[in-house]
């Protein structure tokens, strides 16, 4: 394992507290030892109180806050005399730790401090490190594993026997450490959990813990169990993009709503879903820290039911009484093994997906890396049960907000790289959609750089795109949920008289032909929408009140107004929704050019500016304001309309 300490970085550190954010930092860029806000740090400061007097003060990360990219305030400060006192009672509930810890803060603003807390203010040293390094809890997790670590270490580290983090860690783990270290001791290891490392200064501290992992990597190494063959190429296996949006729905079904279904892809992935002795080698996490997130056990194959009966039986058969005085959170995997689509990962947001799919990745790594050592042997489902249903962990989940409207679903936005379309992206990601955005303009693929935002080139009038886009955003995210037509072209003023057949049916093409087979193909993903299907599409103004010289645009936006209402009849038994909305001289698009803008403003004998707020309320009306309606169009206002035309134009007498 590299160690990155940089000198001149950090001698740039002014202060104690500045170097340890730097050394945090050093061990949250390096995902072996760890990942998305998981492991801890600390340092024990002298500072003055409001009185004047010397007080020690033991800065320690806050919840919610990465070591990777951790600053000065992400860490709690907490008086270490009283946390000290609270080591030595001998009995204390977690809810009671907690609030004990957020009672000696010296600043109320902080963020909460770390569970491993108590922990930290016993070991008498000033920095004190934490990580749940792969390497380490790789040879725990192996039949024999203590007796590995013991053999391994020697007296550079204490043990101590798995305990389920909180008060009685910290108790257990002080009362080893008081018995058993010796000057040697650098470090300290929890079984099945993580590695503890510990100096006076962040830099030896930081060295200890490389050093620890590194021995640990060494062992493996040694063992030829640390260079996986990850590059047997292995390929997908779906015939048709329904089988995930169906996979998805029951997966979803379970939690009670919407979920990201994300098809990972990899190699790795595919080849341990592969493997005949997958139930038996999935069969719990590296260390408890990853079980909020991925859950105990991952789900092979795809039976959701039986999912559901296996989960009760693995808590069951432990903790009966438990699960009975326990809601269960939600019986819906995380993570899913399936031998045709390898590992895929679910979460209510493309970001908890993401960490799902980091941490399984890791989780691989520990399993194969295992078992070349000897077995992978994780802790009994009777832990894991008690870290999955962790008063602390459920009160975290419960108070994790109100979900944004669209948590967990998937919107499709033609003509997204400018105008409406663009401005589409903006509204439904920030209620929480993921967005795939199509345009034929390369710009579509950076209108946001949001993991949740697929933009992809396509030109919608060619069917054979449309079915591999299709495919890409359902591999990402799972399904589509919700459709806004919006792409469309606006060619310039034509009579009849002089409109060619040629610009005609290249305008019905985008306006309407496109969007034909976009419903059709979307169809079964939109049937099998976890929330019901919903559509928008964008009309005009020209639907109810056309204007001379715009007989293509026009009849194009008539005819696709028309399939909507066809659309609404025959999708109402599917609980699917399709409304439009009308707009009227939204000069932000991508299809008002000056030159247009300029013509249209001649023809009715008004300047540009008359022309853009030419309406009975005297406003201009911006692609914003379109894109709101668009996304509320397919929130829970909306409900219970279906068909539904509605005007966005600033009041139009024609059309009033
Ligand atoms: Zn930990």
């Amino acid at each position: 394992m590299q160690n990155l300490w940089n000198e001149t970085e950090a001698a740039a550190c002014t202060d104690d507290l500045e170097l340890r954010v730097y050394s945090s930092r050093l061990l949250g860029c390096n995902p072996a030892l760890v990942l998305h806000g998981g492991g801890n740090t600390s340092v024990k400061i002298v500072e003055k109180n409001l009185l004047g007097e010397d007080e020690e003060i033991l800065y320690i990360k806050g919840s919610g806050w990465d070591l990777a990219t951790i600053k000065p305030e992400g860490f709690a400060p907490v008086r270490l005399r009283p946390i000290r006192c609270l080591s030595k009672l001998k009995q204390l509930s977690d809810p009671q730790m907690v609030n004990g810890l957020a009672t000696q803060l010296t600043r109320s603003a902080a963020p909460a401090p770390s569970v491993e807390t108590i922990l930290h203010a016993v070991l008498p040293f000033r920095y004190v490190d934490h990580t749940h390094a792969d390497a380490v809890v790789t040879i725990c997790n192996t039949p024999g594993g203590q007796q590995r670590i013991e053999e391994l270490y020697g007296d550079l580290v204490v043990i101590v026997p798995y305990v389920m983090p909180g008060f009685d860690l910290a108790r257990e783990a002080t009362r080893i450490f008081t018995e058993q270290a010796t000057p040697n001791t650098i470090g300290m290891i929890l079984m099945n959990h993580g590695v503890f490392s510990f100096a006076d200064t962040a830099q030896e501290s930081y060295e200890r813990m490389i050093r620890l992992v590194d021995i640990a990597e060494t062992y493996l190494r040694k063992h030829d169990a640390w260079e996986l063959d990850k590059h047997t190429a292995q390929d997908l296996r779906f015939s048709n993009r329904c089988e995930i949006a169906k996979l998805r729905q029951a997966v979803s079904a379970k939690t009670g709503k919407a979920m990201i279904f994300h098809v990972t892809g990899l190699q790795v992935g595919l080849a341990f879903a592969r493997r005949a002795d997958v139930r038996q080698l999935a069969c719990g996490p590296a260390t408890p820290d990853h079980v909020i997130r991925t859950k105990a056990l991952p789900l092979i194959g795809r039976d959701t039911e039986q999912y559901e009966q296996e989960y009760r039986r693995y808590f069951e058969s432990h903790e009966p009484e438990a699960l009975e005085r326990k809601t269960m959170l939600d019986p819906a995997p995380r993570v899913i093994l399936d031998p045709d689509l390898g590992l895929c990962c679910a979460g209510s947001s493309v970001a908890e997906v993401g960490i799902v799919a980091d941490i399984y990745e890791h989780t691989l790594d520990c399993i194969l890396r295992a078992e070349r050592l000897g077995g992978w042997q994780p802790l009994p489902s009777s832990a894991l049960f008690a870290v999955e249903y962790w008063d602390l962990e459920q009160a975290k989940l419960k108070k994790g907000g109100k979900p944004s409207m669209f948590s967990g679903e998937i919107v499709l936005i033609t003509g997204a790289a400018s105008g409406i379309g663009k401005a589409c992206v903006d509204s439904y990601l920030q209620r929480g959609a993921a967005v795939v955005g199509l345009d034929i303009d390369v710009r579509v693929t950076e209108v946001s750089a949001s993991p949740a935002y697929l933009g992809l080139c396509c030109d919608i009038t060619d069917e054979a795109k449309i079915t591999a886009v299709l495919d890409q955003a359902v591999l990402r995210f799972g399904g589509i949920d919700m459709l806004v037509l919006n792409a469309g072209i606006f060619p310039a003023s034509k009579t009849v008289a002089e409109l060619s057949s040629e610009l005609w049916r290249q305008v019905m093409a985008v306006n309407l032909d496109a969007n034909l087979s976009l419903l059709r193909e979307t169809y079964p993903l939109l049937k099998a929408a976890p929330s019901k299907g919903r559509v928008v599409i964008i009309g005009s103004k020209n639907v109810p009140a056309p204007g001379p010289g715009a007989a293509a645009y026009s009849a194009s936006k008539a005819a696709l107004t028309q399939l909507m209402r066809v659309t609404a009849l025959e999708w109402g038994k599917d609980s699917i929704r399709i409304n439009a909305l009308h707009p009227n001289a939204v000069f932000d698009t991508g299809i008002w050019t000056e030159e247009i803008l300029q013509a249209r403003a001649a023809h009715y004998g008004l300047t540009v500016q008359e022309y853009k707020t030419n309406n009975l309320l005297g406003i201009e009306v911006s692609s914003h304001h379109i894109a709101e309606l668009a996304a509320e169009l397919c929130g829970p206002l909306f409900a219970c309309t279906t068909a539904a035309q509605v005007s966005v134009d600033g009041g139009n007498d024609r059309v009033i």
